[in-house]
């Protein structure tokens, strides 16, 4: 008998491991807390290790579809202007890992992973269920929400994001602890690139590195759109849960600081800045941290990171796979067993993934000594110190 599990959380992370569970014939129920499933208007670059495993899940032409593929991927310094490294992507990246590096618009990402989903018809999906309970038994599970509703069922995946309340039931020493509010703030805008002047338009990633501050810029859906995003280590006023806070550009350019004509330019040009906080927490130290008995955490519930490695959503759909095979088409019987696997599988990896996260920040951010080091080391090193074939090749 396939199992019944509950998922809880309907972003990027809940659907990939509904559409991975349901590819094995399990039902997978999803209970997403928003009044309708969506996604924020920004960007998610996906590098080969997930756009592989999009592919796995044969969402590789929906995929092609709503994607940009960038061309190369360019540092510059944010301060002078001037290129740093480069790194070929597009026919590069695809013939050296055996999957593309594409940028797509998170709502893009979500609404091809929410129709196959649906397509696939093996399980409800649940809105305007904000859980805030789960309980378990020898064999059972129950999920509660604010309002009263209770669902039953034979296994828990937590895909609550940041805040997860699921990862409470963890048998860890961290389960209980919040997650580390990082004092770092994303800005972010998107617009049509035919709406912007000629020599904003872009075809490629390009990442700006400042002293306490990064920007990036890339094309999405079919590199009809551009996505920019700033990241500046200052806190904006707003709820540190909120990830679409009204933002301005007056305010960005004051947590910005001097920055080169050319970002000036771009930042200007986009219009309907937001922002957010960003959180995260320390690198995984074990199994444990990732499941217990009938309850599996995947994405940001189990392993959040600060985006300065673009795989947040990449390590998501990665536990998601992984997570489905664990289970394979065992029963509800199998379940803590499949559980321990998937948990000792992906634990390492999402660590690994996380703390390079925290160090690319550091790099990033850089100033005095440290930034001098880096700028030179880029400049010898280019897209030799950019590849990272442990993360795309994996
Ligand atoms: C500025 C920035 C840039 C980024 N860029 C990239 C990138 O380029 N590439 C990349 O791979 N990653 C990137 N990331 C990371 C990526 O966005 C996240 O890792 C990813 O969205 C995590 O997905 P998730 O499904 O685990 O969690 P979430 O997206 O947080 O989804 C959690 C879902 O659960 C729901 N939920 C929460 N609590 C409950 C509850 N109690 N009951 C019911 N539902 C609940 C929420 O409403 C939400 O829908 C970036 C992140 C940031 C902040």
């Amino acid at each position: 008998m396939p199992a019944h599990i509950l998922v809880a959380g309907g972003g990027i992370g809940g659907l990939a491991v509904a559409l991975a569970l349901s590819r094995q014939r399990h039902r997978a129920d999803v209970f997403e807390q928003a009044a309708a499933f969506g996604e924020i208007g920004a960007g998610v670059q996906l590098g080969p290790n997930a756009t592989r495993r999009l592919q796995q899940l044969d969402l590789g032409s929906g995929l092609a579809a709503i994607a940009a593929r960038p061309d190369a991927l360019a540092v510059h310094s944010a301060e002078g202007g001037s290129e740093l490294a480069r790194m070929p992507l597009g026919d590069a990246m695809q013939q050296r890992y055996g999957a593309p590096y594409f940028c797509v618009h998170r709502a893009d990402l979500h609404g091809l992973l929410l129709d196959a989903v649906r397509a696939r018809g093996t399980g409800t999906l649940v809105t305007a269920a904000h859980i805030t309970q789960v309980e378990t038994s020898d064999d059972l599970v129950c999920l509660s929400s604010a309002d009263a509703r209770a669902w039953e069922g034979e296994a828990v995946v937590g895909a609550d994001g940041l805040w997860s309340m699921v990862r409470q039931e963890l048998d860890s020493a961290s389960a209980a602890q919040p997650p580390r509010v990082t004092g770092h703030t994303a800005w972010r805008a998107m617009a049509e690139q035919a709406r912007l002047p000629a020599a904003l338009r872009r075809r490629q990633v390009d990442v700006w590195l400042g002293p306490r501050l990064h920007a990036v810029a890339y094309p999405v859906r079919g590199g009809d759109w551009l996505n920019v995003v700033v990241i500046a280590e200052s806190a904006p006023a707003g709820d540190a849960r909120d990830w679409d806070q009204a933002g301005s550009i007056a305010a960005l350019k004051q947590a910005m600081g001097r920055s080169c004509a050319g970002l000036q330019a771009l930042l200007d040009a986009m219009p309907g800045w937001r922002a957010w906080s960003l959180g995260d927490r320390a690198p995984l130290s074990g199994a444990a941290d990732m499941a217990h008995e009938r309850i599996a955490l995947v994405g940001d519930a189990a392993h959040p990171m600060v985006p300065y490695l673009a795989q947040g959503a990449g390590m998501a759909i990665e536990d998601a796979v992984a997570l489905a095979d664990a289970l394979g088409d065992g029963s509800a019987a199998d379940v803590p067993a499949a559980f321990a696997r998937y948990a000792e599988a992906r634990w390492a990896r999402n660590a690994q993934v996380q703390a390079r996260a925290r160090r690319n920040g550091e790099i990033f951010h850089a100033t005095g000594a440290m930034r001098l080091g880096r700028d030179m080391a880029m400049r010898l090193l280019g897209a030799k110190l950019l590849d990272q074939p442990w993360l795309y090749g994996g």
